[in-house]
């Protein structure tokens, strides 16, 4: 299986070099840890979509969760396609209306993490929508029809 990473910086997407310019492979997360879980697990296109996101917007996005972390077993977190994260400063509306302008395919708004945030991810689908969910006061998972942003 090949590594994603080429250095601290680089990535191999589609079999080019692309300069990550917002996000290292050794980044920390708020724990202390590496970010990403797994680096060289992670997806390229996931890490790519996510710089082009950052750099939309101008401020930090924090990862806490890659391919590390306690996930539903099929995860795409473990296959290295998901992170969890957020922008600080950022209302949790604010963040979802910065996400769908990405083709990720996979996004949970997650408005009661301590950190409000975004699972982001790069399943792959076979219909023409993403995968949206969001996570209740109780834990429960929603259709993102009933969110109240
Ligand atoms: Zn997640």
């Amino acid at each position: 299986m090949s590594k994603t990473w080429l250095n601290n910086n680089t990535i191999l997407l589609n079999g080019k070099p692309y300069e990550v310019k917002y996000f290292t492979k050794n980044e920390k997360n708020d724990l202390g840890k590496v970010c990403w879980g797994e680096p060289d697990k992670i997806n390229p296109l996931l890490i790519y979509l996510l710089d082009q996101m950052r750099g939309f917007v101008g401020s930090p996005f924090r990862i806490n969760y890659g391919t590390q972390g306690v996930h539903s077993p099929n995860s795409q977190h473990y296959l290295g396609n998901a992170v969890d994260g957020y922008f600080p400063g950022l209302s949790i509306k604010e963040q979802f209306l910065i996400a769908i302008r990405f083709p990720f395919t996979g996004i949970g708004v997650y408005p009661y993490w301590n950190n409000p945030g975004l699972h982001l991810d790069v399943r792959q689908i076979h219909q023409e929508y993403k995968a949206m969910w969001w996570r209740d006061s109780r834990g429960d998972y929603q259709p993102m029809e009933t969110i109240q942003l």
